[in-house]
């Protein structure tokens, strides 16, 4: 059997779905354990696998993934990492949810930062922590909203008209000086010198629009991050907030999470390279973190941060 993939496009998923018998949305369960195996746990050797249903017919894939050598808070759980992999890959919105194991009170909450999460449909199919229904399209499925009824999200902190986490928006940041770098600068890492991937003004390009799609809206300090591994490839990540505050998920975090899903399945130490990109002056500093992540997995990674200026107003 291949190897599970991390996005399967509509046509795949109804033909899949179609094989079986079953609905896209029946078919989910399915695809839980499977993805299981691509869990990086090395520390609680706990695999959790989310498969969750966009509005656009995709169905993402998320696992759990722990960092040895660093506190636990660092880890990345499933439903973190399939949410990231919604924003990532520019999903608006998030309809289902199967998870292998009963979402912990943080995914809860950092699920409430998605539009109309309330209403995301949540299966929980290695548990027997909910009574079983008859099977049907979705009907065994539970609303969000039981399973954290009396929220805290963004409503409370929040004007209406800001937009949520997978909403489109631009921080319209800008690093001033960023094409004269370009020319000045060589390469970050020797494997991508001839390919032209992977060089400093590529690198920066990738970070600073990685940075204008973070989703910060508590703080206003959003951050990106690129990474590029031995090979020349490039991976990035945003940093995204939750009304909680905690369960916010780091731009090194995100960027790891493209990392797993697009990779190839290597190991951290064939990042050589990184770029952060944060706002000058930010009240919310991602660099000491990240770096720390960083040296952690990937003691050589090579890690350099720049700072933009907020750019124009949108009006
Ligand atoms: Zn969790």
């Amino acid at each position: 059997m291949d190897r599970p993939k991390f996005v399967i496009q509509p046509e795949e998923a109804e033909t899949a779905a179609k094989r079986l018998g079953v609905s896209v949305v029946e078919l989910l369960p399915s695809l839980v354990k499977p993805a299981k195996s691509l869990a990086r746990p090395p520390i609680s050797n706990f695999h959790v696998a989310a498969i969750g249903l966009g509005s656009s017919g995709r169905i993402f894939v998320g696992v759990n993934v722990e960092f040895p050598g660093l506190p636990l808070h660092h880890s990345i759980h499933a439903e973190q990492f399939l949410v990231t992999n919604l924003s990532l890959s520019g999903e608006k919105c998030l309809r289902y949810v199967a998870v292998s194991a009963a979402p912990c009170g943080h995914c809860r909450q950092f699920l409430q930062e998605v539009p109309d999460a309330p209403d995301i449909k949540i299966l929980i199919t290695d548990s027997n922590a909910l009574p079983s229904r008859a099977a049907g399209d979705g009907d065994e499925f539970e609303r969000l909203s039981s399973l954290l009824p009396h929220r805290f999200g963004p409503d409370d902190l929040l004007e209406k008209d800001v937009p949520l986490l997978l909403e489109p928006h631009d921080n319209r940041l800008t690093i001033p000086d960023i094409d004269l770098d370009c020319h000045r600068d060589g390469e970050i890492c020797n494997g991508g010198a001839d390919s032209g991937h992977g060089t400093r003004s590529e690198m920066m390009r990738v970070a600073l629009e990685a940075a204008n799609r973070s989703y910060a809206p508590y703080s206003g300090c959003p951050s990106g991050v690129a990474v590029v591994d031995c090979d020349g490839g490039v991976f990035r990540g945003w940093y995204m907030e939750s009304a909680a505050y905690n369960p916010s998920l780091g731009p090194v975090q995100a960027a790891m999470v493209d990392y797993v899903a697009n990779g190839g399945g290597g190991g951290y130490e064939r990042i050589v390279g990184a770029v952060l990109v944060e706002k000058e002056g930010a009240v919310v500093r991602q660099e000491h973190t990240a770096r720390l992540l960083l040296q952690t997995i990937s003691p050589k990674c090579d890690f350099q941060v720049f700072h933009c200026r907020a750019g124009l107003p949108a009006s």
